[in-house]
């Protein structure tokens, strides 16, 4: 979608906001696959509550781009433009036990800087790449670990009022790859609470989920981490497994043969292949295992 409207051309340097033409979301997604759209990257939080409504009131729709990390998104031009957040400065800073972070900063840096400062209890999402607004929408989590267990407030600009709001970490659910945000509910920055804990003993727990990691998924591949929840009680890796499945393909879109719920674009995968392999899969372990097998990915559909 290209962005016409002159109102909305005109205010965008009022805004702090730069405006990149016909960007490939596939030059921007851990899986390389997307089409083309106008991306818009915000440098101040203060003008957005007017740039949404700017955009609603021209009935421009978008989305929010993280580091793209669990995207899938269509092919060819695409209906709605792109939003990302520039990082804020400072990304992180510290008051005793509590850690406030930009949105747009890295997760992985915020991990390990934490941690350089005595601050654990994040180890586990040492490896899951993107950034941390991304990491607060889908409540990523690994190895029993949930970033939604840390949060203390969350600094959102909330989508039906066009205003920027905290919420307190009780005010939100956090539950598996869920939260109650609105969709349309633009993260802004989180004030993180974490436990002391001395940095070797962090650095240890660190080496060992990387360890996991490494021994597990396949890394240097494009994927977008785990394609499906696991169903209560069960492993959808181990039903996809189960069923013969890892390395079957559809086009360059193909099961890992490292870990079955990772999908991964080995060479030129358009996104209808990857949904083709999706719904494959998706209907063999329905007909095997009596078990729908929801997304975890985001799909940003044309
Ligand atoms: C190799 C690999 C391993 C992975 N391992 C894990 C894992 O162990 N655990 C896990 O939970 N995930 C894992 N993932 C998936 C992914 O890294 C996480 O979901 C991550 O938190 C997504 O962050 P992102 O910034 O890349 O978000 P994006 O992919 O950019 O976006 C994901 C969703 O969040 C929304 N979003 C992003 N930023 C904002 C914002 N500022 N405000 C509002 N909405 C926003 C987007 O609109 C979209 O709906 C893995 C992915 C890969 C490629």
């Amino acid at each position: 979608m290209r962005i016409e409207e002159p109102k909305i051309l005109a205010a965008l340097p009022g805004l702090s906001t730069d405006l990149r033409r016909e960007v490939s979301l596939a030059g921007l997604t851990s899986l390389g696959i997307g089409g083309t759209t106008d991306l818009l990257r915000i440098q101040r939080h203060e003008a957005i509550p007017r740039l949404l409504k700017l955009l609603d009131e021209h009935g421009v729709s978008h989305k929010f781009l993280g580091g793209g990390s669990n995207l899938l998104v269509a092919d060819g031009e695409l209906p709605f433009i792109v939003l990302q957040l520039v990082k804020g400065d400072p990304e992180i800073a510290l008051d005793g036990n509590s850690a406030t972070v930009d949105a747009a900063a890295d997760l992985g840096r915020t991990v390990t800087f934490c941690a350089k400062n005595n601050l654990g209890g994040m180890e586990g999402l040492i490896g899951v790449p993107g950034t941390v607004g991304g990491a607060l929408r889908m409540n990523a989590g690994a190895y029993g670990i949930q970033i939604g267990s840390y949060v203390r407030e969350v600094k959102v600009c909330r989508a039906a009022e066009h205003k920027i709001e905290i919420l307190r970490g009780e005010q939100i659910s956090f539950e598996y790859r869920h939260t109650s945000f609105a969709p349309d509910d633009m993260m802004l920055a989180v004030k993180l609470e974490l436990p002391s804990k001395p940095y070797p003993e962090i650095l240890q727990g660190i080496r060992i989920c990387n360890e996991k990691r490494r021994s597990s998924q396949p890394l240097g591949q494009k994927s977008a981490g785990c394609i499906f929840k696991n169903p209560p009680g069960g492993s959808a890796g181990r039903m996809i497994d189960e069923l013969g499945l890892k390395s079957f393909s559809h086009g360059d879109a193909r099961v890992s043969d490292r870990h079955a719920n990772f999908f991964v674009n080995a060479g030129q995968a358009s996104a209808a292949d990857m949904l083709a392999l999706i719904a494959n899969v998706r209907d063999r372990v329905q007909r095997a295992h009596g078990v729908t097998l929801e997304n975890e990915v985001v799909v940003w559909n044309a």
